[in-house]
């Protein structure tokens, strides 16, 4: 009965959301509730909220606001973002969706739907046939109508987190330095429509620094401690998660790890990943043949216990290894 509400997919926030992985996806248009999906009820488009528009306007998408709020609030917010708007959307009712779809041109299929409630936003827009995101409401204090809303929320959201459990997610790679973790989890991403995490790179966009610099200036542990609150954050959704090399040296990384079901350790011979690593800059911890190869072997053992399944990689192609985990996956959860 739950799974009528379910959305698609779950983030933290409309500002987590890797809008370009859905462009390439094939989408063309947004459709966002406003309030308490972009900003506190009743706010003006702040600072943050008009980045992101213009963001995704230089991005190709057209952008749509469906309030169930009245014309003066919708208006004024999409006019300061020059973006489409409808009012009295109805939500959940069809109409607004129609209306929407209308003013944007826009199918079931090129459309995106990104709100914060269950039973207005996300039972609309998925009975209607968009791809429904669900996120996290920006303010904490709420009028006492929504509070209620909230209260029968909460077991369909622990429901939802449940079931993706049992579908096996997140899907989260790990390995050493070199191993394709990356590269794997793009293809695996594109593969499925699930957009794909890089610990690493959303570590660096949150911290506004790269990571030779973190390891710099605040030095390994502190760079840890930033990529166990990263693996936290999308350790309940539906997500493929390239991890860093070194995240099983971490405490409780390793316990975030050892509590899902799909972590896959990409394995290689040492050789093979050296010759991919030398001389990348990037990668603050790879010196030379003989130290690098003492961290591999001390490490390794951190790989294979940390996950549930491995994967032998060596001679395979991205391709390959990504459509191999697929399968595994298939044979795993029985979806
Ligand atoms: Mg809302």
């Amino acid at each position: 009965m739950f799974k009528t509400f379910y959305p698609d997919l779950n983030y933290e926030s409309a500002y987590d959301i890797d809008y370009a992985f859905f462009k390439r996806a094939g989408f063309e248009n947004i459709i966002f509730d406003i309030d308490n999906t972009l900003v506190p009820h009743g706010a003006p488009a702040d600072e943050r909220a008009v980045k992101l528009i213009k963001s995704l306007h230089d991005e190709g998408f057209k952008v749509l606001f469906l309030s169930n709020n009245k014309e003066p609030r919708v208006k004024s917010f999409a006019d300061l973002v020059e973006s489409l708007y409808v009012y009295k959307a109805g939500k959940p009712s069809k109409k607004g969706f129609i209306r929407a779809l209308d003013a944007l041109n826009g199918t079931v299929l090129n459309t995106m739907f990104v709100g914060d409630q269950l039973f207005t936003d996300i039972w609309g827009a998925k009975s209607f046939g968009l791809l429904s995101i669900l996120v996290g409401k920006i303010d904490k204090k709420e009028e006492i109508q929504i509070v209620l809303k909230r209260i029968l929320e909460k077991p369909i959201i622990h429901s939802y987190k449940k079931n993706i459990r049992k579908m096996g997610f997140p899907v989260v790679l790990t390995g050493f330095m070199g191993a394709g973790k990356t590269t794997v989890a793009k293809e695996l991403a594109a593969l499925l429509t699930i957009p794909y995490i890089d610990l690493d790179k959303k570590i660096e966009e949150s911290e506004g620094r790269s990571i030779p610099d973190i390891f710099k200036t605040e030095g390994e542990e502190y760079f840890r401690e930033k990529e166990y609150e990263m693996l936290k954050k999308y350790s309940e959704g539906k997500f493929i998660i390239a991890t860093g090399g070194g995240v099983v040296t971490n405490e409780k990384s390793v316990k975030i790890l050892k509590s899902l079901k799909s972590v896959y350790y990409l394995n290689s011979d040492f050789d093979i990943l050296f010759e991919r690593i030398r001389g990348d800059g990037n990668r603050p911890l790879s010196q030379d043949y003989e130290s690098t190869k003492a961290r591999f072997l001390s490490r390794e053992n951190l790989y294979l216990c940390t996950s549930k399944k491995h994967v032998n990689c060596n001679g395979k192609s991205v391709s390959d290894i990504a459509r191999e985990i697929l399968r595994r996956m298939h044979e795993d959860t029985g979806c």
